[in-house]
């Protein structure tokens, strides 16, 4: 299985797209995981080797336009898709598509499969889970197995117990890392306010879940990755990364 971090950044990073990655696996259809957060999910796609139009399984973790833009872009592409996100993630799409072009109509084949916390389900041989975590809005972390194989993605959320829920035995962990606590006050306290955890607790989550491997994403402006990428070292007992857009990791 691998996992191609398409954007890495949180909101008004200048050098990182924002959420998106794509999950693939020999035997299994490609599988978007967030879109973004508009039209450069199309060429962050490209980048990766991976055009737009070979994309039909969507996820979409919750409706923050950080994570859910791109489906204006894939929308726009006027192609069949099959977009799993909870009612509330949907609704947020549609308002937003009804917003922003209301002419357009979608293609016949553009279809929403309604997400509940705790569902369990089949998308293009990989087994998914959607797991309740606590954030701003209804959010949804997610687990993909394929052949005894597991990357956990936090979605956004604070440290809960779903987010080790979450994070249980993952071979992969990618969690929504904004800064380190090194960082200082100002980006700590902005990192609470914004409902995602620091790198300590990132690292401490993976800990307390077994996690095997740490990914941080969704790097705010005001966070070092390299202070991010100590501080979690020196916590969790397993190996951290902090991808940039367009790093691709096998598991
Ligand atoms: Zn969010
Ligand atoms: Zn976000």
């Amino acid at each position: 299985m691998e996992i191609t971090f398409l954007g890495t950044g949180a909101p008004l990073h200048v050098s990182r797209a924002t959420t998106g990655m794509l999950v693939t696996a020999d035997g299994c259809a490609p599988l978007l995981i967030d879109t973004c957060g508009g039209f450069e999910l199309a060429r962050s796609l490209n980048s990766a080797g991976f055009p737009l139009a070979q994309v039909r399984n969507v996820i979409v973790t919750h409706r923050h336009f950080d994570h859910s833009g791109g489906m204006m872009a894939l929308f726009l592409a006027n192609m069949p898709l099959d977009v799993h996100a909870l009612e509330d993630t949907y609704t947020g799409i549609r308002e937003m598509k009804a917003g922003c072009f209301p002419e357009w109509k979608l293609h016949p084949d553009v279809r929403h499969h309604s997400v509940h916390f705790g569902d369990a389900r089949e998308i293009g041989g990989f087994a998914v889970e959607f797991v309740q975590v606590a954030h701003r809005v209804p959010t949804a972390a997610i687990r993909v197995t394929h052949r005894g194989r597991t990357v956990a993605f936090s979605a956004d959320s604070l440290p809960c117990e779903g987010l080790v829920a979450a994070a249980r035995n993952a071979d992969l962990f990618i969690c929504d890392t904004m800064c380190a606590e090194r960082d200082g006050d100002v980006a700590r306290n902005r990192t609470r306010d914004l409902m995602h955890p620091t790198a300590k607790e990132a690292a401490e989550i993976s800990n307390q879940a077994g996690a095997h491997r740490l990914a941080c994403v969704h790097i705010a402006r005001f966070g070092s990755p390299q202070n991010i990428l100590e501080e979690a070292q020196t916590v969790f007992q397993g190996r951290v990364d902090v991808p940039n857009d367009g790093d691709r990791h096998s598991i």
